[in-house]
Order: structure tokens, then C-alpha cells, then sequence
């Protein structure tokens, strides 16, 4: 298992780690299998989306802020709930299939660490399994 870090700079921001996790699919050396993309964070989140467009990214910030709008009133008294549902509506993983020692993506897609309750320190898992 590879993990790295990624910090994040603002309350809610989607970073592409697609880079680092195909450096991770290069190092295990394995042609073909799975590979699972893992964040072990509760206000956080792994998705594949495009990368082409930015203001792709923005619009999936803003319509999870209506879903989950940061200003309603929640029981958890962390204050941070509407980060907690992002996270589970998004999910902590995603599974790439692994082909000729790449990651199989389509042309427009990219693989986002989702920050739901930055700015912080967060950790990315990536299991290469042949
Ligand atoms: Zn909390």
C-alpha cells in the first residue's frame, strides 16, 4: 500500500491526484488488476470527475452545497455535519481498473481528493492488487 499526503487550502476544494496515484499504479509494477483509491478522513472524499472543464469541479462544489447547505441546523456539534454528508454522499473510495501498468480513465476524467472540512492535512491509501 502507497499513501500520500495532500494539503488542502480551503474549506471545500477538489484537488486532482490523478498524478500521484498512477506514480503509485507505476511502483507496484503490476500490468493488470484493480486499484483502490482510499481516504480514511470523515469529512472527505475520493471521486473520478472531469478534469477538462473547471468549472466542472465548481458546479459539483456548489450542488453539494445545496444538498448539504454548511448553514442548516445539525445535532453535530462539531459544526461541521454538512462536510460529514458530502463525504458520504461522494464515498471515501474508488476503484480504477488497471491495464498495461496504467490506470484505465477515460479522456476527461481525473481522479479528486474531495476536501470537504479544510483547510487540513489529509492522507490518500492507493492498494494496487494484481
Ligand atoms: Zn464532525
Amino acid at each position: 500500500m502507497k499513501t500520500f499526503n495532500v494539503q488542502t487550502k480551503q474549506r471545500v476544494q477538489l484537488i486532482d491526484i490523478t498524478p500521484r496515484v498512477a506514480e503509485a499504479v507505476r511502483e507496484a509494477g503490476i500490468a493488470s488488476g484493480i486499484c483502490v483509491v482510499y481516504c480514511p478522513h470523515t469529512t472527505a472524499a475520493v471521486t473520478i470527475n472531469e478534469n477538462a472543464d473547471p468549472d466542472v469541479v465548481h458546479d459539483l462544489v456548489a450542488g453539494l452545497g445545496r444538498m448539504a447547505p454548511e448553514s442548516l441546523s445539525y445535532a453535530h456539534t462539531e459544526g461541521n455535519s454538512d462536510a460529514h454528508i458530502k463525504s458520504s454522499l461522494v464515498g471515501c473510495s474508488q476503484l480504477v481498473i488497471v491495464e498495461g501498468g496504467a490506470l484505465v480513465l477515460g479522456t476527461w476524467q481525473g481522479i479528486y481528493f474531495c476536501e470537504f472540512d479544510g483547510p487540513r492535512q489529509r492522507r490518500v491509501h492507493v492498494q494496487v492488487l494484481g
